[in-house]
């Protein structure tokens, strides 16, 4: 079902997403419902499909946002702490924050500076986007994603969102226990999401669940 979730609006499309099952959960229905799309994505917002957004970087689609916070939700309650990395567009990042809530931070981690930018001012396009800034509960930061941002760890939740060439020992690290990582990994030609989960006793479990086509995460263009 898969990119078949054209709507004419946002709550259309988001309406077909849980339709079609790619939105399981009303929690993760709710919180797209409060992103409009269309502040983020510069052409066809309420199509199921990645659109580009400059600097060789795109905004995933509807569906992949979907499922990863359907991955992540039992870890995105109230209060938590979230990293979003490759952050982009900010989108997801926006729907992070409303999944938890005033009193949970969301960090954006992105390497291209005016990517940096774009995301704030995306998110300027909404009081409750300008609210979300102003107070902290986000927040974007132009790091190399694939070192995480140790200054706000521990996390209960790290999205990345651009295919790594490798597990990155410091994402697990990061994590706290419990606490999930959802990441793409190129593994040869495919690429995998991969599901790490922290537990409570500090062990780490890794599961592989479908292929996927992502930007990869890579060193920042020379300025
Ligand atoms: N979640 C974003 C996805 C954007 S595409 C969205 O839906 O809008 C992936 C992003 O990862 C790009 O913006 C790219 O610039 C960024 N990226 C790639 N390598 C990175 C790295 N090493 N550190 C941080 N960001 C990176």
């Amino acid at each position: 079902m898969a990119w078949r979730s054209h709507g004419t609006t946002n709550a259309g499309l988001v309406n077909a997403l849980f339709r079609n099952n790619l939105i399981e959960h009303e929690r993760v229905k709710e919180a797209m419902l409060k992103v409009d799309r269309a502040h983020y994505a510069p052409t066809s917002p309420y199509e199921d499909s990645p659109q580009l957004i400059g600097h060789a970087a795109t905004i995933s689609a509807p569906h992949m946002h979907a499922s990863a916070c359907e991955k992540l939700l039992p870890y995105l309650h109230p209060g938590a702490r979230v990293l979003d990395i490759g952050s982009g567009s900010g989108y997801l990042t926006a729907v992070f924050a409303n999944l938890v809530g005033p009193t949970g931070r969301v960090i954006g981690v992105e390497h291209i500076q005016p990517l940096v930018s774009l995301s704030e001012e995306n998110m300027r396009k909404s009081d409750e986007g300008r609210r979300m800034l102003e107070s902290g509960q986000v927040q974007f930061i132009k790091a190399d994603g694939r070192k995480g941002w140790a200054d706000g760890a521990p996390y209960d939740a790290i999205h990345v969102g651009a295919a790594a060439a490798e597990h990155h020992r410091e994402l697990t690290e990061q994590l706290k226990a419990p606490g999930r990582l959802f990441v793409p990994v190129a593994e040869g030609w495919m690429q995998n999401i991969w599901v790490v989960d922290r537990k409570e006793d500090g062990s780490v479990e890794r599961t592989k669940l479908f292929g996927v086509q992502y930007v990869p995460l890579t060193d920042a263009p020379a300025d």
